[in-house]
């Protein structure tokens, strides 16, 4: 039997996010004409307030207040297309989360009131600069930081307070950091980053989480999807789980070289048998 199709990050949509095109419903479509049988969708989560917003959301007016009101009706759409298109898709509800100034309380929040089925845990900002936005804003967190090999190094101390502190089922784009460097796969190698980066893997081995194999570079035209092949080959010695991610932003980015995703995992020796999405429970029980 031929490995199912999946992407556990992505269907990003118009209706939902301010840098994404298209409806939701539209999205969830082409999964199913592309014949995925699952299919995680994770909207970006709002901002706690309204200094964290991105550029493109203070040009369009919108507010922590809006987009707060704007992720409740997505959890809603969510739940109606779950129901009109069971037994076609399974559709897991899922969410992006931040890691700005108070992201720990703010994330906590957001899950206890939402309670999507599992959260892909992200980093894009370091030092509260969103450092994958544009190359503008990359020199400007790497000057915060004194040089790019500090700014590595600060990403990857966030992204493991990150994963210690929310234990994403889904850790997203692990290798983020390196968006706008020409030279990361030397600098990936380098003693104080390789390090923080096993240290990282380890922790992920620990609590069972999977990492998200992001397509997002390909849809952009690079050559290597998120995480770099060093990583991709210590990930595989530790036998963490990876599950491909087309991140999409629109319909005609839906399932994108998913198959080239599986071909690569198969060749690194990963298994193709996804984990099922699921939330830890440390959440829920501040609900009750
Ligand atoms: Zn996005
Ligand atoms: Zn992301």
């Amino acid at each position: 039997m031929s490995t199912e199709y999946i992407s556990l990050h992505g269907g990003h949509s118009g209706q939902y996010c301010a840098h994404a095109k298209d409806q939701l419903e539209d999205i969830i479509r082409e999964y199913i004409r592309q014949e995925f049988t699952c299919v995680g969708i994770t909207e970006h989560a709002p901002p706690e307030s309204d200094i964290f917003l991105y550029p493109d959301e203070i040009a369009l007016n919108l507010t922590a207040k809006k987009l707060y009101a704007q992720f409740a009706g997505y959890f809603k759409e969510l739940k109606r297309l779950k129901h009109k298109y069971r037994g076609k898709v399974k559709i897991y509800a899922g969410m992006e989360t931040e890691t700005v100034t108070g992201f720990e309380d703010h994330t906590h929040k957001l899950i206890s009131k939402f309670v999507p089925d599992y959260i892909v845990g992200s980093v894009h900002h370091v030092k509260d600069i969103c450092f994958d936005y544009s190359r503008e804003k990359y020199e400007t967190a790497c000057a915060v930081c004194g040089s790019i090999d500090a700014l590595y190094e600060t990403y990857f101390d966030q992204q493991y307070k990150m994963i210690n502190v929310l234990k994403p089922f889904v850790v997203g784009h692990f290798d983020l950091i390196r968006i706008f460097d020409d030279d990361y796969e030397n600098r990936l190698l380098k003693a104080n980053i390789a390090d923080k980066i096993d240290r990282n893997l380890n922790l992920i081995k620990t609590l069972n989480l999977v990492m998200d194999f992001n397509l997002r570079p390909l849809a952009k035209g690079k050559k290597k999807p998120y995480i770099a092949a060093s990583i991709l080959k210590r990930a595989r010695a530790l036998n963490i789980s990876l599950v491909p991610g087309d991140d999409s932003h629109g319909v005609n980015e839906v399932g994108g070289h998913v198959n080239i995703a599986i071909k690569i995992l198969k060749k690194y020796g990963f298994e193709t048998n996804w984990p099922e999405p699921k939330l830890f429970s440390l959440y829920i029980k501040d609900k009750q």
